[in-house]
């Protein structure tokens, strides 16, 4: 009697053992399952923010906000109907509206490879390092730095300029009563622009 009923009990622990071997297989494959759709939706998250070209980040740490405090976009990038005579009906930056005097950043670190008066830019700053030029326009014509200077990420490299600016040679850029702009602008702002490789890109692309 005790064979038999120890024989039963040895049955009944190999089924037990065969139904929990099944189980932890299955939990295996969830696992692997689970993680194959989820693994490339956490790193596309991850690589939002950043500008791919040719498949290598470029700006892997992102830029930071060139204008601390001020984040109304006043006009896109993009197409757009012109808002003052001068100004490119495709907007090759983006406007962000802040007083006179407001700090200007720099976005990474980089070289002062341009600092001057450029058409309808108006006071232009240009910022470089690596395969970027990052413009910032309409500044003030007091500069704070100087062409050459190499800066740091987040140091004041600019303010924003004056609307109207006076006996600048060659400044055809006007408001509707003929007094002169600081390039063509309708009010205070800053115009930031981004290229990479000389071609130009949505700046919004790069925070
Ligand atoms: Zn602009």
């Amino acid at each position: 009697m005790g064979d038999i009923f120890s024989h039963f009990f040895v049955l009944g622990g190999i089924a037990i053992y065969k139904i929990l071997h099944q189980i932890i297989f299955l939990i295996i494959i969830s696992i692997v399952l689970i993680s194959s759709i989820f693994i490339p939706t956490l790193n596309s998250y991850t690589n939002q923010n950043s500008i791919f070209q040719n498949n290598i980040i470029l700006n892997p740490d992102g830029f930071i906000w060139p204008i601390p405090g001020y984040t109304k976009i006043t006009s896109p990038f993009g197409r757009r109907n012109s808002p003052t005579a001068g100004a490119s009906s495709y907007h090759y930056g983006t406007d962000i509206g802040a007083p006179e005097g407001t700090n200007l950043v720099a976005v990474a670190d980089g070289k002062i490879s341009f600092l001057g008066f450029l058409g309808a830019g108006g006071y232009t700053l240009t910022l470089s390092f690596e395969s970027f030029k990052v413009t910032y326009c309409h500044i003030s014509p007091n500069y704070l730095v100087k062409e050459g200077d190499i800066v740091l990420q987040g140091q004041v490299i600019a303010k924003v300029g004056p609307k109207y600016v006076y006996g600048v040679p060659g400044n055809k850029y006007k408001d509707s009563n003929g007094k002169p702009t600081n390039g063509a602008t309708t009010g205070c702002h800053l115009h930031l622009g981004v290229r990479i490789n000389d071609k130009y890109i949505n700046p919004l692309e790069c925070f």
